[in-house]
């Protein structure tokens, strides 16, 4: 049995149901994510494997809304699979000011919407069921998802590039980046990560794009494709892409079990002789 009482509450739940088959989505209600919780209403459509819309619905405002927003963020995305959108409901009266302001990081960074104080208000229904029209994932242009696929690669390599070389501009831009709006745009590759991945949940239509958007896609691309082909180049000469000291074989390490043991494996490193960047890592057992 689900945890809702209320008659009004229950009849809106089976409203939002009924409206998921009007609009071609499957739904399922009190619908179980990994054992543990329950999302009072899920939309699925057979061409997505995420679900589509999640909706809590609450009576009133409680701080229910907080657990229920954590179980859709909060978790790891391989136990819970992300909706495109979230919505949160308060049916009769208003989620309180204090509550949204707590909500707000969610509000701000991820598709997540609230629709308060809809019990005996036609114009909120009418508001809430408008959007939800509005809101058609099959309406997603090829140039919508083509901006999303390279932003999401994009951001991928940026975070690649950091992992190896770190936020600091490495020798690879500092001597090879000619230009220095490129050699200024190594520093911005945090920022472009977190730009891109906000943005990328926020485009729903082609209309939604922003000049800022294809601009930070550019220099971000930009960046990733000069610090992938310079680094090819160092390394053709042996320099260490990274401090532009000198790559090669380090000495091997020996690893013994007992001191008085011969030694059990030895890994062997190319890499910078220098610093922490390496090309290949080996060990093996003797
Ligand atoms: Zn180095």
């Amino acid at each position: 049995m689900g945890r809702h009482t209320d008659p009004d509450t229950l009849r809106f739940i089976a409203w939002l149901s009924d409206k998921a088959k009007a609009l071609g989505y499957a739904s399922e209600e009190e619908y179980s994510i990994a054992n543990w919780y329950d999302i009072d209403v899920v939309w699925y459509h057979p061409d997505y494997e995420n679900p589509v819309f999640t909706f809590e619905v609450e009576t009133r405002n409680t701080n229910s809304m907080f657990k229920n927003t954590a179980k859709i963020y909060s978790t790891p995305k391989s136990v819970v699979k992300k909706p495109w959108h979230h919505f949160g409901i308060v049916y009769k009266g208003n989620l309180s000011e204090g509550n949204r302001l707590a909500l707000g990081r969610d509000l701000d960074y991820q598709n997540f919407e609230i629709f308060d104080n809809i019990f005996n208000n036609q114009t909120a229904l009418s508001n809430f069921e408008t959007h939800l029209n509005r809101l058609d994932i099959t309406q997603i242009s090829e140039l919508v998802s083509s901006f999303r696929n390279n932003a999401l690669d994009t951001v991928s390599s940026m975070e690649y590039i950091i992992h190896v070389f770190g936020e600091k501009t490495p020798y690879v831009v500092s001597d090879q980046f000619v230009l220095s709006l490129e050699r200024d745009s190594y520093e911005q590759i945090p920022s472009y990560i977190e730009y891109l991945r906000n943005r990328v949940w926020q485009i729903n239509r082609e209309k939604d794009i922003t000049k800022k958007d294809l601009d930070i896609l550019l220099a971000s691309t930009r960046v990733v494709e000069r610090v992938d082909s310079n680094e090819n180049v160092l390394l053709s000469m042996s320099i260490c892409p990274k401090c532009g000291e000198k790559v090669g074989s380090r000495p091997p390490i020996e690893h013994y079990g007992h001191p008085e043991d011969p030694p059990h494996s030895i890994t062997y490193v190319d890499g910078c002789l220098i610093c922490d960047y390496e090309l290949n890592r080996e060990t093996i057992s003797i």
